[in-house]
């Protein structure tokens, strides 16, 4: 009995938390059986309530890039805790923390701190929607912004659906004003504008989507929702709170060479604690309050324990550590396609520096929500518990990311090719 301990805070859980959990995909409905009870991490290893330690390639779901308990951050958490936990005032680790961002991001004039990306992406849509006097949002199908009602969305079928909620309680009056389009399709995009070009307030995307598993952009996808969002006097933004300082120092933005209005981050640059931020051009940020009109606001946005970790984990990052990582992942992602390969396991890994995702199916390649719906979750499902029992913690849902940290080593890496290969011949 591995998981003794974990059946039974689970079932205590769930007589006074919902469903046993505080985030949904916690409690392995997608996957099946008892959520794991985590009770400490070092580097790439967690460690649960029964003892039992695992390889981990979900990081706290992003933030946690430089492996946990990563000394530098713990000993600015430590020495901050002893100082102040929170003024509700100004500090000057907030000023040092904007000039971190404003300095790597160069499309980031102006950076406002908040406490999640949901908030961020809230922020950020109000911003838009704000500063262009325009109602409508574009988001794309799969692309997870958090749980704001404006963004919790899906489409339909066709180029021009109307945005139905995804979730009750989220009123179809607001619903209506977001249009959903499928990921990467540029022509869906040309078409809406053609049709509605200035009604539209806003885009916001994933410029690598990472929450349908990883789905990285087609070439000329980002180029033309900067070229239409520009020529329509529309807000551009990336929603970087999964690869900002993940995918490399300036982020998708960085990486494939496209500049958004905004930009909104978390994850990474909380380095744990609960953080996020938006950014972009000053024109557009100074319409927020105080300087402007938009009101925004946070009791403990800044805080200088967030800022004191988030300002460490940035300063640890380099570029030689962004050439490691990216070596990191494709080799693992490489040593995993050839063990599939070799048990004739159909399998495509998509991946981007730091962050990859299997999708069990026999197609080519994954470039959308509805490839990536397509694939097996039956085998995906029996892979992460085959690999959990094997000592790694895989996500639990076939349609997250896995991340790669800088803490996964030679070791970690050849383990879990190993184990893979294991896997997958237990599948045949
Ligand atoms: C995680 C995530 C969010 C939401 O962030 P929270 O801190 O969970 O509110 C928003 N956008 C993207 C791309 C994310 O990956």
């Amino acid at each position: 009995m591995k998981y003794v301990q974990s059946d039974a805070l689970m079932q205590r859980a769930r007589h006074s938390i919902p469903g046993g959990v505080n985030s949904p995909v916690r409690a392995f409905k997608g996957v099946g059986g008892t959520p794991i009870f985590f009770v400490s991490a070092e580097g790439a290893t967690l460690t649960d309530a029964d003892g039992n330690q695992y390889i981990d390639f979900v990081g706290s779901w992003g933030p946690m890039i430089q492996g946990h308990s990563f000394k530098p951050i713990v000993d600015a958490v430590k020495k901050q805790a002893t100082t102040s936990l929170s003024f509700g005032a100004p500090t000057e680790l907030e000023i040092t923390m904007a000039e971190r961002v404003v300095e790597r991001i160069p499309s980031i004039e102006l950076v406002r701190m908040v406490n999640s990306g949901t908030e961020a992406t809230m922020s950020a849509i109000r911003l838009a929607r704000g500063f262009t006097e325009r109602d409508k949002i574009i988001k794309f199908e799969g692309c997870y912004h958090g749980h704001s009602d404006s963004l919790l969305v899906k489409a339909g079928s066709g180029v021009l659906t109307l945005g139905l909620p995804d979730s009750p309680g989220v009123p179809a009056t607001l619903a209506q004003h977001t249009i959903t389009l499928p990921y990467n399709d540029a022509n869906a995009l040309i078409q809406v504008f053609e049709s509605h070009g200035n009604e539209i307030g806003g885009v916001i995307l994933e410029p690598v989507a990472g929450n349908m598993g990883c789905i990285p952009p087609a070439p000329g996808f980002l180029e033309t929702a900067r070229r239409l969002t520009s020529e329509y006097d529309s807000v551009l933004i990336f929603d970087e709170v999964m690869t900002g300082f993940r995918v490399g120092p300036g982020g998708a933005q960085e990486l494939y060479g496209v500049e958004p209005d905004l930009t909104t981050l978390g994850k990474i640059i909380g380095g744990g604690l609960p953080v996020g931020a938006f950014g972009g051009q000053a024109s557009i940020m100074n319409q927020i309050a105080p300087t402007g009109p938009i009101y925004q606001a946070g009791t403990l946005s800044g805080n200088p324990l967030a800022m004191q970790a988030g300002i460490a984990m940035l300063e640890s990052l380099d570029v030689t550590f962004y050439q490691q990582l990216a070596n990191k992942t494709q080799r693992l992602t490489q040593g995993i396609k050839a063990t599939a390969q070799r048990h004739q396991i159909p399998l495509v890994i998509n991946y981007v520096p730091g962050m990859f995702s299997l999708y069990f199916t026999s197609a080519d390649e994954v470039t959308g929500y509805a490839d990536a719906a397509a694939s097996n979750v039956d085998r995906y499902n029996f892979f992460f518990h085959q690999m959990l029992d094997a000592g790694i913690y895989f996500a639990p849902s076939a349609f997250e990311s896995a991340f790669v940290s800088g803490a996964h080593g030679s070791a970690e890496i050849s383990a879990t090719i190993a184990a893979a290969d294991r896997v997958f011949g237990s599948m045949t």
